[in-house]
Protein backbone atom coordinates (compact mmCIF):
# COMPACT_ATOMS: atom_id res chain seq x y z
CA UNK A 1 0.00 0.00 0.00
CA UNK A 2 2.75 2.24 1.06
CA UNK A 3 4.24 1.55 -2.70
CA UNK A 4 0.90 2.34 -4.25
CA UNK A 5 1.24 5.65 -2.20
CA UNK A 6 4.08 6.58 -3.33
CA UNK A 7 3.72 5.66 -7.20
CA UNK A 8 0.65 7.75 -7.01
CA UNK A 9 2.47 10.79 -5.36
CA UNK A 10 5.23 10.35 -8.05
CA UNK A 11 2.70 10.78 -10.90
CA UNK A 12 1.16 13.84 -9.68
CA UNK A 13 3.68 15.14 -9.40
CA UNK A 14 4.30 14.36 -13.19
CA UNK A 15 0.97 15.39 -14.38
CA UNK A 16 1.12 18.43 -12.32
CA UNK A 17 4.54 19.91 -13.51
CA UNK A 18 4.66 23.28 -14.92
CA UNK A 19 5.85 22.46 -18.36
CA UNK A 20 3.57 19.20 -18.97
CA UNK A 21 0.78 22.06 -18.06
CA UNK A 22 2.34 24.13 -20.66
CA UNK A 23 2.79 21.82 -23.00
CA UNK A 24 -0.93 20.10 -23.17
CA UNK A 25 -2.34 24.04 -23.70
CA UNK A 26 0.27 24.38 -26.47
CA UNK A 27 -1.19 21.33 -28.02
CA UNK A 28 -4.94 21.96 -27.29
CA UNK A 29 -4.62 25.87 -28.81
CA UNK A 30 -2.30 24.25 -31.90
CA UNK A 31 -4.86 22.24 -32.60
CA UNK A 32 -7.29 25.32 -32.27
CA UNK A 33 -4.86 27.21 -34.61
CA UNK A 34 -4.87 24.67 -36.98
CA UNK A 35 -8.40 24.95 -37.82
CA UNK A 36 -8.49 28.62 -38.07
CA UNK A 37 -5.43 27.80 -40.69
CA UNK A 38 -7.17 25.50 -42.41
CA UNK A 39 -10.55 27.12 -42.75
CA UNK A 40 -8.86 30.33 -44.10
CA UNK A 41 -6.66 28.41 -46.69
CA UNK A 42 -9.25 26.23 -47.66
CA UNK A 43 -12.70 27.97 -47.28
CA UNK A 44 -11.22 31.77 -48.03
CA UNK A 45 -8.03 31.65 -49.85
CA UNK A 46 -8.01 28.43 -51.79
CA UNK A 47 -11.16 29.77 -53.96
CA UNK A 48 -9.88 33.28 -53.72
CA UNK A 49 -7.12 32.01 -55.42
CA UNK A 50 -9.03 29.77 -57.83
CA UNK A 51 -10.55 32.85 -59.20
CA UNK A 52 -7.56 33.98 -60.81
CA UNK A 53 -4.93 31.32 -61.16
CA UNK A 54 -6.10 27.44 -61.35
CA UNK A 55 -4.69 25.76 -57.87
CA UNK A 56 -6.25 22.31 -57.69
CA UNK A 57 -4.62 20.30 -60.01
CA UNK A 58 -5.80 16.77 -59.00
CA UNK A 59 -7.38 16.01 -62.49
CA UNK A 60 -3.51 15.68 -63.97
CA UNK A 61 -3.10 11.78 -63.88
CA UNK A 62 -0.46 10.10 -65.50
CA UNK A 63 -1.64 6.74 -66.40
CA UNK A 64 1.00 3.98 -67.04
CA UNK A 65 0.39 0.42 -67.49
CA UNK A 66 -2.82 1.09 -65.75
CA UNK A 67 -1.76 2.29 -62.82
CA UNK A 68 -2.49 6.09 -62.06
CA UNK A 69 -0.01 8.35 -61.31
CA UNK A 70 -1.83 11.27 -59.51
CA UNK A 71 0.99 13.80 -59.80
CA UNK A 72 -1.40 16.22 -60.12
CA UNK A 73 -2.56 15.81 -56.46
CA UNK A 74 0.90 15.95 -55.23
CA UNK A 75 1.05 19.51 -57.05
CA UNK A 76 -1.91 20.96 -55.20
CA UNK A 77 -0.66 19.50 -51.83
CA UNK A 78 2.57 21.14 -52.44
CA UNK A 79 0.48 24.58 -53.65
CA UNK A 80 -1.74 24.56 -50.38
CA UNK A 81 0.98 24.29 -48.22
CA UNK A 82 2.97 26.87 -49.44
CA UNK A 83 -0.37 28.96 -49.46
CA UNK A 84 -0.28 27.99 -45.73
CA UNK A 85 3.23 29.01 -45.17
CA UNK A 86 2.53 32.65 -46.19
CA UNK A 87 -0.62 32.66 -44.48
CA UNK A 88 1.00 31.46 -41.22
CA UNK A 89 3.74 34.03 -41.95
CA UNK A 90 1.42 36.50 -42.17
CA UNK A 91 -0.43 35.85 -39.15
CA UNK A 92 3.03 35.56 -37.11
CA UNK A 93 4.55 39.09 -38.60
CA UNK A 94 1.35 40.85 -37.67
CA UNK A 95 0.70 39.37 -33.99
CA UNK A 96 4.53 40.80 -33.86
CA UNK A 97 3.22 44.51 -35.29
CA UNK A 98 0.32 44.30 -32.73
CA UNK A 99 2.44 43.08 -30.08
CA UNK A 100 5.02 46.01 -30.48
CA UNK A 101 2.50 48.29 -30.62
CA UNK A 102 1.54 49.73 -26.61
CA UNK A 103 4.95 49.16 -26.44
CA UNK A 104 7.23 52.47 -26.10
CA UNK A 105 10.51 52.28 -27.85
CA UNK A 106 13.08 52.17 -25.55
CA UNK A 107 15.47 55.20 -24.96
CA UNK A 108 19.13 54.58 -24.03
CA UNK A 109 19.45 55.38 -20.55
CA UNK A 110 22.38 57.96 -19.79
CA UNK A 111 25.17 55.47 -17.46
CA UNK A 112 24.94 56.07 -13.87
CA UNK A 113 28.18 54.05 -13.18
CA UNK A 114 31.84 54.33 -13.95
CA UNK A 115 34.64 51.68 -13.66
CA UNK A 116 37.27 52.46 -11.10
CA UNK A 117 40.75 52.96 -13.60
CA UNK A 118 42.21 51.49 -10.25
CA UNK A 119 40.27 48.23 -9.33
CA UNK A 120 37.66 48.31 -12.25
CA UNK A 121 34.69 48.01 -9.82
CA UNK A 122 31.41 49.63 -10.69
CA UNK A 123 31.06 52.83 -9.09
CA UNK A 124 28.44 55.88 -9.09
CA UNK A 125 29.68 58.39 -12.19
CA UNK A 126 29.75 60.93 -9.66
CA UNK A 127 32.18 59.43 -7.20
CA UNK A 128 35.20 61.10 -6.81
CA UNK A 129 37.06 58.18 -4.47
CA UNK A 130 36.41 54.07 -4.97
CA UNK A 131 34.67 52.51 -2.68
CA UNK A 132 36.59 49.12 -3.16
CA UNK A 133 40.11 50.28 -3.37
CA UNK A 134 39.59 53.94 -1.94
CA UNK A 135 41.26 55.26 -4.45
CA UNK A 136 40.77 58.94 -5.38
CA UNK A 137 40.10 60.07 -8.61
CA UNK A 138 39.50 63.84 -8.24
CA UNK A 139 43.09 64.91 -8.10
CA UNK A 140 43.72 63.04 -11.80
CA UNK A 141 40.95 64.65 -13.32
CA UNK A 142 42.66 68.11 -12.17
CA UNK A 143 45.97 67.13 -13.18
CA UNK A 144 44.83 66.51 -16.65
CA UNK A 145 42.72 70.10 -16.41
CA UNK A 146 46.36 71.62 -15.36
CA UNK A 147 48.47 69.59 -18.32
CA UNK A 148 45.26 70.69 -20.67
CA UNK A 149 46.18 74.51 -19.50
CA UNK A 150 50.10 74.48 -20.13
CA UNK A 151 49.50 73.04 -23.95
ZN1 LIG B 1 38.78 51.19 -7.08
Amino acid sequence: MAFFKKFLQEFKEFALRGNVMDLAIGVIIGAAFQAIINSLVNDVLSPLIGLVAQTDLSYLVLTLNGVDIKYGAFLTAVINFIIMVFVIFLLVKGMNALGSLGKKKEEPVAPTTKKCIYCFSEIDINATRCPHCTSEFILEESMEVDQNEEL
